[in-house]
């Protein structure tokens, strides 16, 4: 069988499947409002009801959006017969039937169920394949933080593909989209096979197009993030009978200078000398918005290198709803993290004087180990690296190290003891 199962069910007069069904008279009761009830329109609904139906439909049941691609199909199929003048002339006369028949031969009329009904993802159109609508496309739009965190409109020249005049019927696959090549294989066995058109790339349409310059106003949302997109519904190339696509503006979020963004948070990290962090800081920013803080220690408040958690995790501070914006509620702002990092006075940096100072004035001064230097040894301490802990000591020999691996492969010796 050319094309599989159709959606419609058992349902259809004359039946569908096979060979032959071609124009043949239309029989005493058939079935011409199937195809409006499965858009969920009157008989006599006009053209642009039908659309917009269609149109709400096929939202709802799209695959992609967990709807049931059985039905999707079915409300596809339904609207690519009740759209077309001719189409719907011939079903409202003699049901799916006179659709098929009369349109094409009977060869070209699988061709067509195929493509109406879903014929296992081998219809040209695929009625699979989702909505009547032609390619969207995605355009990146680089955004600085202050325009996210602002809000601001961008005008977007487009250039799009527009159909000028009416398009014609493509000559070369007589407006069938695909062209059915017969080969013959052996005496007595031929095959059929179906390609798309190359001519009119399976649009079954030739036309002409202009291209057209379009301004866009992009408005970019106070609090957009990085992904977001801003859609411009149906502004993509024209395409013959189907929808045009969609042009999207993906949002690229621009890096910051001073601010890192996780969500609506906002984060800064500041340096502070170990003087600052024991006698207190101030600093001025800028914010996104042009507001100018100047953040500032509380007296007595002492800016730690790490937290005291069991990890080392950095030492930061928050100040409240001085984060982002949030998408849609702008008002609700996230929080401002300031990270702190504590720089420490370099070996020798502090003069002696400064050490003796220092010594009386900070808490906890070391007290000496009282000890006879003849009876145990004095040591300094040299720099080092924490990801050679445990690296010390005599390499072991390849030979010992291998014996018991499983794998047992021959492996080079690698270290050799010297
Ligand atoms: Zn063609």
């Amino acid at each position: 069988m050319f094309f599989g199962g159709h959606p419609f069910g058992g349902g259809m007069p004359g039946g569908m499947g096979g060979s032959g069904h071609g124009g043949g008279p239309p029989r005493g009761d058939v079935d011409t409002t199937k195809l409006y009830e499965t858009l969920e329109v009157d008989k006599s609904a006009s053209k642009k009801d039908i659309r917009k139906a269609y149109m709400k439909l096929s939202r709802t049941h799209h695959p992609d959006k967990g709807g049931d691609e059985h039905k999707f199909k079915e409300i596809s199929a339904a609207y690519e017969i009740l759209s077309d003048d001719d189409k719907r002339a011939q079903y409202d006369k003699y049901g799916l039937e006179g659709v098929s028949g009369d349109d094409v031969g009977a060869a070209g009329g699988e061709d067509l169920f195929s493509m109406f009904f879903g014929g296992g993802g081998r219809s040209r159109r695929g009625a699979s394949s989702g909505p009547r609508k032609g390619p969207s496309v995605n355009h990146p739009l680089k955004v600085s933080l202050e325009d996210l965190y602002n809000g601001k409109t961008v005008k977007l020249a487009v250039n799009r593909k527009v159909i000028q005049g009416t398009p014609t019927e493509c000559t070369r696959c007589k407006g069938q989209g695909a062209i059915l090549e017969v080969r013959q294989l052996g005496p007595g066995m031929i095959t059929q096979m179906q390609r798309t058109c190359d001519a009119c790339n399976g649009q079954a349409q030739q036309c002409q197009y202009k291209s057209e310059r379009k301004v866009l106003e992009v408005h970019v949302e106070k609090g957009m993030r990085e992904g977001d997109r801003i859609t411009f519904s149906g502004m993509s190339d024209e395409v013959p009978k189907m929808e045009p696509g969609d042009i999207n503006f993906i949002i690229q979020e621009k890096d910051h200078d001073l601010f890192k963004r996780k969500g609506a948070d906002l984060l800064v990290v500041k340096e502070v000398s170990l003087n600052q962090a024991l006698c207190g800081f101030s600093w001025k920013i800028q914010h996104l918005d042009g507001r100018e803080l100047v953040i500032k220690s509380r007296p007595g408040e002492v800016i730690k290198p790490e937290m005291n958690t069991k990890e080392a995790l950095p030492f930061v501070k928050m100040l409240p709803d001085e984060g982002m914006p949030s998408k849609g509620n702008p008002f609700v702002r996230g929080n401002l993290y300031v990270m702190f990092r504590v720089k420490f006075p370099e070996d020798n940096e502090l003069p002696t004087e400064v050490v003796e100072a220092i010594r009386k004035l900070l808490p906890e001064p070391d007290v000496p180990e009282e000890y006879d230097p003849m009876e145990v040894e004095e040591v300094h301490l040299n720099p080092a690296d924490l990801r050679l802990f445990g690296k010390g000591g005599a390499h072991v020999s390849s030979n010992e190290a291998h014996d018991e691996d499983e794998d047992g492969g021959a492996r080079p010796v690698q270290c050799q003891q010297s």
